[in-house]
């Protein structure tokens, strides 16, 4: 039986490229109805910064039985950036915890509850952030990025000493689905990325890949997990081009907003029927964290 988790990202509109939250006010009731349809459940992790000026969007969420997470204050770099963004640098080691304390205690603040799963912005994990988080109290990571380590197949108790290896951690870290069945051509591994490939080739392309690291997995003796990350932001339309606001502009890479909107919702529909077509049963993070010892 194939586990499924559905991670929704809860930021501002492009991720941190602007500041507002368009796409999480409209996106989210989106994603909430196709979940309920398909009788489903998920992870949504929330910026601090998010659920402040949201409140009534986490509100919604919780009353839809969905789990509320982490994702950082302001969707800053908190563990090793794998490839440079203009402007953002990586905290430094020393304020990992002091970060995400803070932004655990501001998630927890509207929420009304500690959140116990955390998402890295971007993927970008560290041994420092698991370490940070174990002290926290969190119970689930769904950060490790498989597209770029390569290694982990399942969830796994990371070591103390290097985030990506097996140890004795009491967290259990989820790892995001890659493509491992297919040659990369990109020095990073971002081409067996499944995101966000469901809007920019449809919901078709992702299930062959789904499909092809599924036999990946088995012909290693492995369960196929599949964790998913998307954004409420995709699910509404999103401006092309430059975007200004403050002091100037920014104009993201087409590929990040392309197609966001009402075609994003029909192939993440359609891609949830496919999954449940295969018999894939979904589990919020915090479950698969909770299972993972009994
Ligand atoms: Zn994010």
């Amino acid at each position: 039986m194939t586990k499924v988790v559905l991670g929704f990202d809860c930021e501002t509109d492009v991720g941190s490229w602007t500041p507002f939250y368009e796409g999480l006010t409209h996106g989210t009731p989106r994603s909430l109805d196709l979940l309920q349809r398909h009788g489903i459940t998920a992870t949504f992790f929330f910026t601090g910064d998010a659920a402040r000026k949201n409140p009534e969007v986490v509100r919604m969420v919780l009353e839809s039985g969905h789990e509320v997470g982490c994702h950082s204050i302001f969707h800053e770099t908190v563990g090793d950036a794998l490839f440079e963004i203009p402007g953002v640098y990586p905290l430094l080691p020393e304020e990992v915890e002091n970060r995400l304390r803070v932004a655990t205690a501001m998630v927890e603040s509207v929420a009304g509850h500690r959140p116990v799963s955390f998402r890295a912005p971007r993927l970008f994990g560290s041994t420092a952030v698991v370490n940070a988080l174990e002290n926290l109290g969190y119970v689930a990571d769904a950060t490790y990025p498989m597209y770029f380590y390569r290694e982990r197949l399942s969830p796994y108790h990371p070591s103390r000493d290097n985030w990506t290896q097996e140890g004795t951690l009491k967290i259990v870290e989820l790892p995001n689905f890659a493509d491992l069945s297919m040659e990369s051509k990109d020095p990073y591994g971002r081409d067996l990325d499944q995101w966000p490939l469901f809007r920019l080739e449809g919901a078709e392309a992702l299930m062959r890949h789904t499909d092809g690291y599924a036999n990946y997995c088995r012909q290693r003796k492995a369960e196929p997990f599949l964790c998913f990350y998307f954004h409420p932001w995709e699910l509404h339309p999103m401006p092309e081009g430059e975007i200004h606001f403050g002091e100037g502009s920014v104009r993201p890479d087409p590929f990040i907003v392309k197609n966001c909107g009402p075609h994003a919702v029909e192939q993440l529909d359609r891609f949830i029927a496919m999954l449940l077509q295969r018999g894939a049963q979904f589990f919020q993070a915090r479950q698969i964290a909770e299972a993972h010892d009994a």
